[in-house]
């Protein structure tokens, strides 16, 4: 399979990059390629440039600072090893490592994920439980947009055209407890269902929980009910229980199925995994 022609231009700073986006509408950003090359070779999509941004080196920091700042072309396995990373929000980390294998660790960006917005992508599900920012840098200047309010729909973002996703800012959470479990495609690793839970608790009790579910869905989504289940309680087993139960009665007709996984069986994998992430977040 071969892509349609096209151009190819190696932009060197984000300004280039926004520019020539401006000076061609049927242009697309080239980070690590590990979605936007298969598409083009199957004519999904098919642009008539590329604009290469793998070489501006500062989109590639990770730093931590008052927050934790990840440049939007920090590779998954950067992310996955990074110290910083690990201390300040080790949810990510995790499911950092779990992403695809090696070789997509080594290539595949956090910027060019999320800007992909699959559904059965993992970092989506984490960063909305983060609570974290998307800086984006178009022709009109600069913009912050909430993760939660980020991820519009399958394949579609709130990123408007000639913006690039610059960095990802994660707030300090310390204090809080959190962790992502992820049921994988046996095959790519993608996630069938993937839940991140993040906990405020005071003893046994729980303060505030935030807990977001991908890969069932057509975009990570806050599972609000079961959030509202756990505010105020110890979190034993029933409460746990109580959660599930209501998570899968939110995402009911939501739920998307395939030949891999059908929408029920996924459904229910939702309390599974919803259980999970909160027993290895309190672990
Ligand atoms: C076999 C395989 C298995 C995988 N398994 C998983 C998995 O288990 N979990 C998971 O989460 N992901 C998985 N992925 C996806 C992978 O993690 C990459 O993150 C993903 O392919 C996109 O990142 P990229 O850097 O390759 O972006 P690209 O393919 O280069 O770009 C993707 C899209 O984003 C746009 N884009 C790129 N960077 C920016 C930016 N900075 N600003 C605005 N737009 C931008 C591009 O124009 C394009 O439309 C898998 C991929 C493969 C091929």
């Amino acid at each position: 399979m071969y892509p349609a022609k096209f151009d190819y231009y190696r932009a060197n700073s984000v300004e280039e990059a926004v520019k020539l986006l401006a000076e061609n509408s049927d242009a697309k950003l080239l980070a690590g390629g590990h979605s936007l090359i298969p598409a083009m070779k199957l004519r999904l999509t098919q642009p008539a440039l590329l604009i290469d941004i793998g070489k501006i080196d500062s989109l590639k920091n990770i730093k931590a600072n008052g927050s934790l700042e990840i440049g939007a072309l920090a590779t998954h396995a950067r992310v996955a090893a990074s110290a910083d990373v690990k201390k300040w929000f080790p949810a990510l980390a995790n499911a950092a490592s779990l992403i695809g294998d090696q070789q997509v660790r080594n290539f595949g960006t956090i910027g060019g994920n999320i800007a992909h917005a699959d559904p059965a992508s993992d970092p989506p599900t984490v960063l909305i439980a983060a609570g974290a920012t998307i800086h984006v840098r178009g022709a009109s200047g600069t913009r912050a947009i909430a993760a939660e309010d980020f991820f519009v729909d399958l394949f579609t973002t709130a990123l408007e055209p000639g913006e690039v996703v610059t960095k990802i800012e994660i707030p300090n959470l310390s204090g809080r407890k959190s962790a992502y479990a992820k049921m994988s495609h046996p095959a790519s690793r993608y996630a069938i269902v993937g839940v991140c839970a993040v906990l405020s608790m005071e003893g046994d009790t729980c303060k505030e929980a935030r807990l977001v579910v991908g890969g069932a869905v057509a975009h990570a989504t806050r599972l609000s009910e079961a959030e509202a289940v756990l505010k105020g309680k110890k979190l034993d087993a029933a409460a746990l229980k109580a959660a599930a139960d209501a998570a899968i009665a939110q995402v009911g007709d939501d739920a998307m199925g395939d030949i891999t996984a059908p929408a029920d069986y996924r459904r229910a994998m939702v309390g599974q995994y919803l259980q999970r992430a909160i027993q290895s977040a309190l672990g």
